[in-house]
């Protein structure tokens, strides 16, 4: 067998040595604590799922769907699109399905990305910006997010030579993992950057909904010009509690979203039908379990800022995402820190390494588990004694 060379420039798995770690204590009957999952613990509210039952007793959504999605389905995010952000989208050129937005995350780098061709990317960041730019065997260029800089990009930091030749840039606000956000300021100087240097902005909005204390997010898209150099990838995973269901899509740029639509044309056959109907329904539909949900992460937060502040941490209440970002004790490094909490107190958090180089230094903590646990997570840390 003679397995591609792009297998090999994928980073080694980083969270081998946990995982194992992690076995072991589970072998030896430790209570574990995992706040390493960056998955909604509750389910999916059921108005979408009778409406998923409904539509796959019908044999019209048992065929091939449209590659971009079907038209009702486009139309009803085009009507959430001017409604919470008061942005225009044309149905037919503006949006398409995606089979969850990593899936259309991965494939914009195969169509912007030849290969020798940089892309801008976060660090610390989801994972995917950088290998798909692998996979399509361009450069990833890095962009370090610093908590100096609320952990936005400085674009004035990136090489001049580097951004002329580049041609996709990736932004994620809020942010996975830093939790940060970005306001309209930050969106109109990425445009004009974007302009600037001819390249396809893309901006992560997974977590556009999941946001605290009366917070709402923008949508790039809502800064003049944005939709001349940029689009955005949503999902239906984190604002619904549809992880599992795969349904996602990007909206914005024409141009951009047609080269996507001839990679994925070549790819997959789009999204079942009966799933489209259900995402509908969670567009518009009643929206009471997105306030609940976020009440719901509100508490979580709570707990774990104010347990980590009295052990001696400094955190400010975060605005949006289930994500907390944390300096890791000691100076110790973002893997030493999770193994030391995971045989010291059961409760497994993520590396920051994990998210690339800018990462050390801080673990992530999702606040997917239930408040008593996270209660019983802050009493146990007080056996590290700061
Ligand atoms: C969860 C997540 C996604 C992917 O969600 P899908 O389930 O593929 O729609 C994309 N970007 C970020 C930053 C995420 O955290």
């Amino acid at each position: 067998m003679k397995i591609a060379q792009r297998i090999k420039t994928i980073p080694p798995y980083l969270f081998a040595e946990i995982d194992k770690k992690k076995e072991e204590a589970i072998k030896k009957g430790v209570d574990i604590i995992n706040l390493g999952i960056g998955d909604p613990d509750k389910p999916t509210p059921n108005n979408i799922i009778e409406k998923l039952r409904e539509s796959v007793k019908d044999p019209k959504t048992h065929n091939y769907p449209p590659y971009a999605g079907i038209a009702d389905f486009r139309h009803a995010v085009s009507l959430w699109y001017k409604n919470r952000f008061g942005v225009n989208l044309d149905a037919d050129r503006e949006v398409m399905a995606l089979i969850g937005s990593k899936e259309g995350i991965a494939h914009i780098f195969l169509a912007f990305i030849d290969p020798g061709d940089f892309s801008l990317i976060p660090d610390p960041g989801y994972p995917v910006y950088k290998t798909g730019t692998l996979f399509a065997n361009g450069f990833p260029y890095i962009m370090p997010l610093l908590e100096e800089n609320d952990f936005l990009p400085d674009l004035e930091e990136i090489d001049e030579e580097i951004a002329q030749r580049a041609k996709l840039m990736f932004i994620n606000y809020p942010n996975n993992p830093t939790a940060a956000v970005a306001n309209k300021d930050f969106f109109e100087k990425v445009v004009k950057f974007a302009k600037k240097n001819d390249i396809l902005v893309c901006h992560d909005f997974a977590y556009s909904e999941m946001t605290f204390d009366n917070y709402k997010a923008n949508s790039f898209l809502e800064v003049n010009g944005a939709k001349e150099v940029g689009i955005e990838f949503h999902s239906l995973s984190k604002t619904y509690n549809m992880t599992g269901w795969r349904l996602g899509f990007a909206v914005g740029n024409k141009e951009a979203i047609s080269a996507l639509s001839v990679i994925k044309t070549n790819i997959d056959s789009g999204v079942f039908k009966a799933i489209q109907q259900a995402g509908i329904e969670a567009l518009t539909g009643p929206q009471d379990n997105i306030e609940k949900m976020n009440n719901i992460y509100t508490g979580r937060r709570n707990v774990v800022i104010n347990g980590l502040n009295k052990l001696g941490w400094n955190l400010k209440p975060t605005k949006a995402t289930f994500y907390l970002w944390i300096p890791t004790l000691n100076k110790m490094s973002s893997v030493e820190f999770s193994n030391l909490l995971l045989e010291k107190t059961g409760i497994i958090v993520t590396p920051g390494i994990g998210y690339g180089e800018y990462g050390e230094g801080y673990v992530r903590i999702a606040l997917t588990v239930e408040e008593k646990r996270l209660e019983e997570a802050m009493e146990r840390l007080k056996v590290l004694k700061l």
